[in-house]
């Protein structure tokens, strides 16, 4: 899938609007995401510049996943554009350029997504055969977190009862102290109550 010959790409260069198959989003998403049966969508432009193409679109991806911090289910669409230049040769040849001898400067101005970075990701390909998946997707794992958590300043779980403190508040904080702080309180007991002198 989104592979294509690039001696055949037109010098006005193509656009492309589909869908994402369904395995395709799987591995996009990697571990922490369950796709959704919304289907995914793509779209992106690929143009021609001397021997390097230009690629600038966007997916869309609807999932599902579990909050790493209070552990509740959420669906999220994410929306993940990304903005390419593709290079024929190997990453690791001494010949092949660095990325930055490309002269990209400028060149995302034509693109109809308003959204285009002007700094580009740099993506090598061989021979005539460009497959853009392994891009798109490194830029759609770069854009999601590891850890996905449901909004930022979700309160997650108490560490002694359990309870969603997005939902409710429990009593552990007014009962006692944090067994995490008690094993302070028993060294300051063993020591006598005071710190050592210097
Ligand atoms: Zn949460
Ligand atoms: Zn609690």
């Amino acid at each position: 899938m989104f592979t294509y010959n690039v001696d055949r790409i037109p010098s006005a260069g193509i656009a492309i609007d589909g869908e994402l198959a369904r395995d395709t989003v799987t591995f996009l998403l990697g571990d922490h995401y369950r796709p959704t049966s919304t289907p995914a969508t793509i779209r992106f432009e690929l143009q021609r510049r001397g021997d390097n193409l230009l690629v600038d679109g966007e997916t869309r991806l609807e999932f599902e996943f579990e909050c790493g911090r209070c552990a509740e289910t959420f669906t999220r669409e994410e929306t993940v554009p990304f903005s390419l230049v593709c290079i024929q040769g190997a990453e690791d040849a001494a010949h092949a350029p660095a990325s930055d001898d490309v002269d990209v400067d400028g060149l995302g101005e034509e693109s109809s997504f308003s959204a285009a970075p002007t700094e580009r990701e740099v993506h090598f390909y061989q021979g005539s055969a460009l497959d853009l998946e392994p891009a798109i997707s490194e830029q759609v794992v770069l854009a999601l977190p590891d850890w996905p958590v449901c909004t930022d300043d979700c309160k997650g779980l108490c560490p002694n009862c359990g309870t969603n403190l997005n939902n409710e508040a429990c009593t552990c904080a007014t009962k006692g102290v944090d067994p995490r702080w008690a094993a302070l309180g028993t060294l300051k007991a063993a020591i006598g109550g005071t710190l050592p002198r210097s």
